[in-house]
């Protein structure tokens, strides 16, 4: 069993945490943000779980809007995160990671994100790639999914893939968009990873942001499509010579168009720009052009 938990940031359906029903309590899959642990509480509250009660924590990757909240959950009683080996270390120092952070979001960073804090060593634990953890009866595989973050992996429990970022942002079924932040995308690491996902022939995937749902590798294929073609076009928009002030308005226009085309109202395409700012993937996109494609940049 698997209650979604809409953390309401901004909006409903923009950030989900997943609570899944073990032989031997619950578990918890994403935290969101440090600045929804009230409503995350609440949501927890209303099945009856506190976070004491959770037997585990899994955290796709340290991104703030996943396990920013992890470490509340850790000070309220829950005993352990499972976290990418590379993202360990900023579970339990998060300094560098906040500071980061606020370099792309300033002012706003406490009002969106809320507040760091830093978990003990002993209850983050590094998790490999193709590692199961056992909590009673059921067994959540951990998949090296890099593409969106070098630190990502995607959690999988009896047929159901937990796809963090790697498997996009979907939003009441609509189109599945890739979220491109910087600073480590890497489109070619990201259909490898889409690839393995789509080789385990899952029942269910569930995006951080945001539901349920059942059409997996049309999903996939969907998310994969749309990220190379809106890669090209920034790059097109690149080597006609437009810097990043000017590639934003024209990125965000390419976004809506593609929303409205697929039949979303006004209010979705709000969940969809909360849940995956179209200004954050222009910085993404154009550093990944440069230093993974210089020379398609340059035009050869
Ligand atoms: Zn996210």
């Amino acid at each position: 069993m698997i209650n979604t938990l809409d953390l309401k940031f901004h909006r409903p359906r923009t950030i989900a945490a997943y609570l899944v029903e073990t032989s031997v309590g619950p578990v918890l899959v994403e935290t969101g943000p440090e600045s929804t642990y009230p409503r995350l509480k609440a949501a927890l509250a209303e099945h009856g779980v506190t976070p004491a009660d959770l037997r585990a924590v899994f955290v796709s990757h340290i991104h703030l809007d996943h396990a920013g909240a992890a470490w509340r959950l850790m000070a309220d009683g829950a005993p352990v995160v499972y976290v990418h080996p590379k993202g360990a270390p900023h579970l339990i120092d998060p300094t560098r990671l906040w500071e980061s952070a606020s370099r792309i979001y300033g002012e706003q960073m406490e009002t969106l994100w809320g507040r760091p804090g830093p978990i003990p060593e002993e209850r983050v634990r590094a998790v490999q790639d193709g590692e199961e953890i056992a909590i009673g009866a059921s067994r959540f595989l951990a998949l090296d999914t890099p593409g969106h973050a070098g630190h990502h992996h995607a959690w999988v429990t009896d047929g159901v893939i937990f796809s963090g970022d790697v498997g996009g942002v979907r939003i009441g079924g609509g189109p599945v968009v890739p979220p491109l932040p910087p600073p480590e995308i890497h489109l070619e690491l990201w259909r490898a990873s889409l690839d393995r996902l789509r080789s385990l022939e899952a029942a269910e995937i569930r995006p951080t942001h945001f539901g349920a749902y059942a059409d997996v590798t049309a999903h996939l294929d969907d998310l994969e499509d749309r990220m190379f073609r809106w890669a090209e076009r920034v790059l097109g928009w690149m080597r006609e010579g437009l810097d990043e002030e000017a590639l934003i308005p024209r990125f965000e226009e390419l976004v809506a168009e593609e929303l409205r085309a697929a039949g979303l109202d006004e209010e979705a395409l709000a969940e969809y720009e909360i849940a995956d700012p179209a200004w954050m993937s222009v910085p993404g996109l154009v550093r990944y052009w440069r230093k993974v494609h210089p020379e398609r940049v340059a035009g050869a």
